[in-house]
């Protein structure tokens, strides 16, 4: 049986103060009522050790938002996988299309994203997901198929399981425009065809398919019931304490 996960993406949002504050009203709320689904929160990287202690309570992991696809060194502005895993930082958010579309990553830098997460102990929270020209030209399955096969299917068996994959249609991001339960269901069950093809049966059923795109307190329920969905990858609405423990409870 797989576990349903909430994760909270932040995105650039937030001052320290009203970070902190998030955090401590979301703590109030999983102490006056705990969730059953494992909850991940993905803060920007500057309140990360903030964030961590506060984990330490028991009621979230947290994730980074993106990482280094190199070692060490060089690379001004970057932060490397194995500095997160110095401070206890267990998760890691790769390949988000924010990242893949302002930011230029393709597939060979998400692939060399996700070996480095997995040398240093992250999981990979890994985003697929189409744009609307791509969904209206009927390419969505083949997009989703290149970039699941390219992101991911040079791992082996032992590195692929502990891999969490989010689909994020692009068109669902931020815009209020959720994918239909069926839709969500129809592209879980093709990814975790996939990864039949690949892994083998077994693999596919134990892997971890989150959600993404206009996830709310409103619509949670019914995305998350759908089959072979196994929570949310939650935006915007991880901003409110309240609408985000709300989500929480409905995984
Ligand atoms: C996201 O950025 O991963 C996301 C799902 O955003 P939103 O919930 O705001 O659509």
């Amino acid at each position: 049986m797989r576990k349903k996960i909430v994760a909270g993406n932040w995105k650039m949002n937030k001052g320290f103060q009203e970070a902190e504050e998030l955090i401590e009203e979301l703590i109030s709320l999983f102490e006056e009522q705990e969730v059953k689904s494992e909850v991940i929160l993905c803060p920007p990287f500057t309140y990360l050790e903030m964030a961590s202690d506060y984990a330490q309570e028991g009621y979230f992991h947290i994730g980074a938002q993106n990482i280094s696809p190199f070692p060490a060194g060089a690379y001004t502005g970057e932060v490397s996988a194995s500095m997160l895993e110095s401070m206890d930082i267990t998760h890691c958010i790769i390949g988000h299309s924010e990242r893949r579309k302002y930011f230029n990553e393709d597939d060979k830098m998400l692939t060399a994203k996700v070996n480095q997460a997995l040398m240093h102990k992250l999981v990979p929270i890994f985003c697929v997901g189409e744009a609307l020209p791509e969904r209206e030209a009927e390419k969505h399955f083949e997009v989703v198929r290149r970039q699941v096969r390219h992101g991911l299917f040079h791992l082996d068996t032992n590195e692929f399981q502990k891999v969490i994959i989010a689909y994020e249609p692009v068109w669902a991001i931020g815009t209020g425009v959720t994918a239909t339960p069926a839709q969500a269901a129809e592209m879980h069950a093709y990814i975790r065809t996939l990864i039949t093809e690949r892994y083998g049966a077994e693999v596919a059923e134990a892997t971890m398919i989150l959600y993404g795109g206009s996830c709310n307190a409103k619509n949670a329920a019914e995305i998350f019931a759908q089959p072979g969905v196994d929570g949310g990858l939650i935006g915007g609405a991880s901003l409110d304490a309240e609408e985000f423990h709300s989500i929480c409870k409905q995984a």
